[in-house]
């Protein structure tokens, strides 16, 4: 791989800073199994607060997350109704299927949030020979393939409320809540109000190097407990991972500069002959490439050889993402490189 390629794959390339690396060598450990890593204890206190949950847990990763949040909430054969391009759906190894014996419903939403009249339309009811029925609602913020998307809190409400007048719980994979947060001006527990369980990434846009938080109640971050020890999750001394995420939890703000970042790459694409770019509402910029005559696995190829990293999303999608390890010179470097491989 080129070493001094800018790499705008995700936002989780970044390296930990020096006082993450400090906060790990420092870190007071435990046996977390035990319950005993006081730096685990210390980082799932902060984040409840911060979440505005009883209770958080850490994670390896946020998939893990998301696939014990899933288990705990829906029965075996239950439907998760969940948006056609969500992460839980599309992401994470079919994990619906493997650790939840659950089926998706998937209902193609507005920016990726199911309506009111969606999820009515879309809800099995339970108790059928025919049919076990749907167990959960799971919505996403912000929306990682429709290009992260900050959705508003009231539409987090709206359909978190359809979902709880059917009797359903409602997990939010808020993987980049906080970009969300930031993008809207809210502050991150604003999303938690009518949802049962938010998860949140540690290891994207606040770049610590490890780790996840599940949030929510006593009773469900006490089932998933089990679950996270079931999917080899147990971790031991894991303070050392943990203490780093403590230190990320006070890079919110600064999520605001890879924001700006976005918009600064996303105008310089969008003056390149043959690009689409849809204007990023957080750190993430998706362009169409269709007109340049290359797929998106060309196109990669050329700006790799250019000095620039991306992702695909689709056939024609290219994502770029900024993140705590690019700086807006980068940005308008890659700028140029990606103006030379479409010219
Ligand atoms: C990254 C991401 C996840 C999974 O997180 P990992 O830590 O990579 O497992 C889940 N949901 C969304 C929306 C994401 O962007």
């Amino acid at each position: 791989m080129n070493e001094d390629a800018i790499d705008l794959r995700s936002d989780t390339v970044t390296r930990p800073s020096a006082a993450m690396r400090e906060a790990a060598a420092d870190a007071e450990v435990g046996d977390d199994v035990y319950g005993e890593d006081p730096t685990i204890n210390d980082l799932q206190a902060r984040a409840a607060d911060l979440l505005g949950t009883e209770a958080a847990l850490y994670f390896p990763s946020g998939t893990m997350a998301n696939q014990a949040a899933i288990r705990v909430h829906v029965d075996r054969g239950q439907e998760v109704l969940c948006d056609r391009w969500s992460h839980v759906y599309n992401y994470e190894v079919s994990g619906l299927a493997q650790h939840a014996a659950a089926q998706p419903r998937p209902v193609d939403g507005d920016r990726g949030v199911p309506s009111p009249e969606q999820i009515e339309d879309a809800y099995v009811e339970p108790g059928s020979h025919h049919a076990p029925g749907t167990g959960l609602v799971a919505l996403e913020n912000t929306h990682n393939h429709r290009g992260g998307l900050a959705i508003d809190p009231e539409r987090i409400d709206d359909a978190a409320r359809a979902a709880r007048d059917l009797g359903l719980p409602v997990h939010l994979d808020g993987a980049r809540l906080w970009n969300a947060a930031v993008a809207r001006d809210v502050p991150v527990e604003r999303y938690g109000r009518e949802v049962d369980t938010v998860m949140v990434a540690l290891s994207k846009g606040l770049g610590a190097p490890v780790g996840s938080i599940l949030a929510g109640p006593e009773d469900v971050i006490a089932a998933a407990r089990d679950v996270r020890k079931l999917l080899g999750g147990g971790m031991r001394q894991a303070g050392i991972v943990a203490a780093p995420g403590i230190e990320a939890l006070s890079n919110v703000d600064r999520l605001a500069e890879d924001h700006e970042n976005a918009q600064v790459l996303a105008e310089g694409l969008a003056g390149i002959e043959g690009l689409s770019v849809t204007d990023p509402e957080t750190n993430i910029v998706i362009a169409d490439v269709s007109e340049t005559g290359m797929d998106v696995h060309e196109f990669g190829d050329r700006c790799r050889e250019a000095g620039v990293l991306h992702t695909d999303m689709g056939e024609y999608r290219a994502r770029f993402v900024t993140h705590w390890d690019v700086t807006r010179e980068d940005v308008e470097t890659a700028v140029d490189c990606v103006r030379e491989v479409v010219a």
